[in-house]
């Protein structure tokens, strides 16, 4: 039976996503826009959705927007973010660990005039609040730092930074792409201390295609998509209801257990981790922090001659963190970590839903993996 072990890369859609959606597709079909019977069906199961993610993120309704992924909430915040700061500076700090979702849009505005400083996350895989400190200017309008990391699950220590633009009384808004972090790990928007926070929904048991911004009340970010003013005039397009349907439904489900799921998860990516350790001479793990994201490297193999002997035996792991267009991954560079060992590296990723049985199934069949394919070194 197939072991699935790649939901940092995307999850399964949970049953109370997919009846949500479902039934918003082929029942409440109308457009929210429509004030007609049928579109206010419609536009409730929108609001319901808002009021559920909202509840599972910890802020008010009226501070969350639906986008199409997590994708387009990072564009809209990092463009919109740093338009909203230009007439006050023209410096943005980020981290060299970012998704390409931020890291692009950044080197586009490096690219349009704005200085954009990349600090290195060092061997833990996080920037710390200290270096935020430091490379923190009286110009910097925007800084943009990943919760937790989606290559390793380091988990970057986001109030703290809140705490060093506070004490350094810095007009800077503060965005956070917490697309691994939201259900993974406990936080509230509502205390965190960001301006601006992405989610994805495929990450959470919800169907692709759906992500969400937080807005912090008060700041007046301008609208990304421009067209027939949906989303209180600041994300146009037609919603979408299915999709957004499904969010409020995996966020909900996500939510209630959360304190139980995120223990279990947890204590499965220590059981794997060690047990790797134990039995497979030279293996490394590198990085990590949240409890559904493993970081693996078995020197001296290639992580995609892993991959693709663990997908013979139906198990899914990623090696993005190794190879990405014949380039080594830019996290682990960023962290330091040497060519040899990059090279041999494999994610491993846990939902709510993986057992302790797939786990030890998958740690049995990496170490026949390093036996067998000892030899072709
Ligand atoms: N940010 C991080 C940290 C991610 O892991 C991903 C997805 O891989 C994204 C952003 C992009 O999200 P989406 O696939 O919804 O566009």
């Amino acid at each position: 039976m197939e072991i699935y072990l790649d939901n940092a890369a995307t999850t399964r859609v949970c049953p109370e996503a997919a009846q949500a959606a479902l039934a918003a597709m082929t029942e409440e079909y109308g457009n929210p826009g429509s004030t007609h019977a049928r579109g206010r069906a419609a536009r409730k199961i929108v609001d319901r959705a808002r009021a559920q993610v909202a509840s599972a993120l910890g802020c008010a309704d009226k501070e969350l927007f639906f986008t199409s992924c997590g994708t387009e909430s990072n564009n809209w915040a990092l463009f919109s973010g740093a338009e909203l700061g230009r007439r006050k500076g023209r410096h943005i700090l980020s981290s060299a660990a970012e998704h390409d979702a931020v890291r692009r849009p950044l080197e586009k505005l490096a690219s349009q005039g704005w200085e954009v400083t990349f600090l290195a996350p060092g061997a833990s895989g996080a920037v710390s609040p200290e270096a935020v400190r430091e490379a923190l200017r009286p110009d910097t309008v925007l800084v943009s730092l990943m919760y937790v990391n989606n290559e390793t699950g380091a988990v970057t220590d986001i109030p703290a930074v809140a705490e060093v633009l506070r004490q350094a009384r810095s007009a800077a808004l503060l965005h956070t792409d917490a697309v691994q972090a939201f259900l993974k790990i406990p936080f509230r928007a509502g205390t965190l201390g960001a301006d601006l926070i992405s989610l994805s929904g495929h990450k959470i048991h919800a169907p692709k295609g759906v992500g969400a911004l937080y807005v912090r009340s008060g700041v007046r970010l301008a609208p990304y998509l421009l067209g027939g003013g949906q989303e209180n005039g600041l994300r146009s397009g037609t919603e979408a209801v299915p999709q957004i349907a499904a969010f409020g439904a995996a966020a909900e489900a996500g939510a209630a257990g959360l304190a139980e799921n995120t223990g279990r998860m947890g204590a499965l990516r220590t059981l794997c981790a060690e047990t790797i350790l134990e039995r497979i001479p030279g293996a490394r793990v590198l990085g990590g922090g949240a409890p559904h994201i493993l970081s693996l490297s078995l020197p001296g193999y290639r992580s995609e001659v892993l991959m693709n002997y663990l997908d013979g035996r139906e198990i899914r792991v990623s090696r993005s963190s190794a190879c990405k267009r014949g380039k080594r991954s830019h996290v682990l560079e960023s962290m330091g970590v040497p060519d040899r060992v990059i090279d041999g590296a494999l994610r491993v990723s846990l939902s709510r839903f993986t057992t302790r049985e797939e786990i030890e199934r998958f740690c049995l069949a990496l170490e026949d993996a390093a036996a067998e394919l000892r030899t072709a070194l």
